[in-house]
């Protein structure tokens, strides 16, 4: 019974994902919901199935199943803009499509759930950047986190600036900002992971995305806890983990509290068991 038990999470989460890609599916009477959804959904149960296992590398098939979806079947062959500018274009036009509700879902509401669980399972970006050999950072966190308000601000000016100049052929545009943006992306990530000797440096004071993504996780239902009768303070978990969260802190508030990407290093790596 409990064996049976524990698969009841991938099931759940499957059948919602086929829930919403079955209702999006008819009310739109678009047949690439059902399939959109119903990929992701059998991507993230199959993970939770892996991880159930005890298969280490469960995150990170994953994030290449859901990653190389997004970046090479949504965004090069779909041809459609799923990074941050291709939000704001899809915003001012007014068109409903798949990056803004994927922008709605995984990076706006849904981390008032699951966190950045973006971040840790499906970015694009990330899984590149995750085979570099810094998994946990060597350095000290810098101060420098307010780039990131820059790179927002800069995605916003440029979209705007297009529409104010009112330049066309839009669309094609936007899928060579697609493939320009993700190339200066994986140069950045990749130079700065080298430099800081930390392979989510480009996380930590780059993305644009995490001004939407930081406020919103700060009140995830979903977060990693300490049972305190089991913790011994051996230090460990803060150690290995990638994100340089204080994990032995339950507060809301906790040092790099919103930066939490649920890689379950810490759970993983806990002697005591107490995460
Ligand atoms: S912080 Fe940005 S680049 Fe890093 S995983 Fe999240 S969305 Fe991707
Ligand atoms: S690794 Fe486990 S036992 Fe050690 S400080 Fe963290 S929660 Fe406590
Ligand atoms: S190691 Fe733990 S606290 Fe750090 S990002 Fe992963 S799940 Fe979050």
């Amino acid at each position: 019974m409990k064996q049976i038990k524990q698969y009841l999470q991938p099931l759940l989460i499957l059948i919602v994902f086929e829930t919403v890609a079955v209702t999006l599916w008819l009310t739109k009477n678009n047949a690439f919901y059902l399939f959109n959804f119903s990929y992701i959904g059998l991507s993230i149960s199959l993970g939770l199935f892996l991880y159930i296992k005890r298969y280490r590398h469960a995150r990170r098939v994953v994030q290449l199943l859901v990653g190389l979806y997004m970046l090479v079947y949504l965004g090069l062959i779909q041809r459609e803009n799923m990074q941050i500018e291709g939000f704001w274009y899809y915003l001012f036009t007014g068109v409903f499509e798949a990056a803004t509700i994927h922008y709605a879902v995984a990076k706006i509401f849904g981390p008032l759930i699951f966190g950045r669980g973006w971040c840790g399972y499906a970015c694009w970006t990330a899984m590149v950047l995750d085979f570099l050999p810094y998994p946990v950072p060597a350095q000290p966190r810098k101060k420098i986190g307010w780039i990131r308000y820059c790179t927002f601000a800069l995605s916003l000016i440029f979209v705007a600036a297009l529409f104010l100049a009112h330049v066309g052929d839009l669309e094609r545009i936007m899928f060579l900002a697609f493939i320009i943006g993700n190339a200066v992306y994986y140069a950045v990530g990749v130079i700065l992971a080298y430099a800081f000797k930390d392979n989510r440096a480009f996380c930590k004071y780059i993305c644009p995305i995490t001004v939407f993504l930081k406020p919103m996780s700060a009140f995830s239902l979903l977060r990693i806890k300490r049972n305190k009768d089991l913790c011994v303070d051996c230090g460990k978990c803060k150690r290995v983990c990638p994100m340089n969260v204080d994990v032995t802190d339950d507060s809301r508030s906790r040092e790099n509290g919103t930066e939490c990407i649920l890689c379950m290093e810490c759970v993983r790596n806990c002697p005591k068991k107490a995460l």
